[in-house]
C-alpha cells in the first residue's frame, strides 16, 4: 500500500468496507460482496472535464465580447451585452435581478469552470493540486445550482419582450452563451462527484 496511509471505500449499498487502489483507465472497482460500482475511472474523462472547462472559459470571453440582446426602439439601436443587462436591471430598479444575473451567467460559470480545471487538470496526472479536496466539496454543493441561470435569462428575455417598447433580437453574445452552458453541462456530466472523490483520495496517497 501507498506511504500515505490505507484508503477506503465504502459499498453504497451494502457498507461493506475496502481498500481502494488506482485503477487504470477504463476500468471500475467493483463490490466484493454485492457486486455494486464502488468508483471508476472513465475513460479520459478527466481531459473531458478539463476540455470541456476550458472551451467554457474561451466562450466566456466570446459571450462578453458580443451583443447579448440587441433592441431596435423608434430607428436606435441598442445594444445590450450580459454586464449591461445586469447593469440596465440594477438601475431601472431590479436591483436583486440584475446582481442574481451578474453572479449566475457571469461569476458562477467562470468560477466552476475555473474549479473544475483546477482539480481534474493536475489530476490527469495522478496529482493532487493544493487545496483540491476543498475545491471539488465546494463544486459539488454549488452543484444544484446549474440550472439558475437558464431560469434567469428566461425571467431577463420575457421582461425585455413583456416591456414591448423595443424590438428585441439575440446577439452573438446570447448564442456563445447558449454553447457555454452546454459545455459547462458536458464537463459536469463528464466526471461523477464519487469518481473524483476518489480520484482524490488515491492521488493523494501515492
Ligand atoms: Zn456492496
Amino acid at each position: 500500500m501507498p506511504a500515505g496511509g490505507i484508503h477506503r471505500s465504502v459499498c453504497h449499498f451494502c457498507d461493506t468496507l475496502h481498500e481502494s487502489a488506482p485503477l487504470e483507465e477504463g476500468m471500475a472497482a467493483r463490490c466484493q460482496r454485492c457486486g455494486a460500482v464502488l468508483y471508476q475511472n472513465r475513460s479520459a474523462s478527466l481531459v473531458r472535464v478539463t476540455a470541456f472547462s476550458t472551451a467554457a472559459l474561451i466562450l466566456m470571453v466570446v459571450v462578453n465580447a458580443f451583443p447579448f440582446l440587441v433592441m431596435d426602439a423608434a430607428s436606435i439601436r441598442t445594444s445590450l451585452n450580459l454586464i449591461s443587462a445586469a447593469r440596465a436591471l440594477i438601475d431601472q430598479g431590479s436591483p436583486i435581478l440584475g446582481v442574481a444575473l451578474a453572479l449566475f451567467t457571469l461569476i458562477s460559470p467562470i468560477a466552476m469552470a475555473s474549479g473544475l480545471i483546477y482539480v481534474c487538470g493536475p489530476l490527469m496526472f495522478g496529482r493532487a493540486a493544493p487545496g483540491a479536496a476543498v475545491v471539488a466539496k465546494w463544486l459539488s454543493k454549488t452543484e444544484p445550482w446549474n440550472m439558475v441561470e437558464v431560469f434567469l435569462l428566461g425571467v431577463l428575455v420575457s421582461l425585455l419582450k413583456l416591456a414591448k417598447v423595443a424590438d428585441v433580437h439575440f446577439g452573438m453574445g446570447f448564442w456563445a452563451f447558449g454553447v457555454l452552458m452546454l459545455c459547462m453541462a458536458a464537463a459536469m456530466a463528464g466526471i461523477d462527484r464519487d469518481e473524483l472523490w476518489d480520484r482524490l483520495e488515491v492521488a493523494k496517497s501515492s
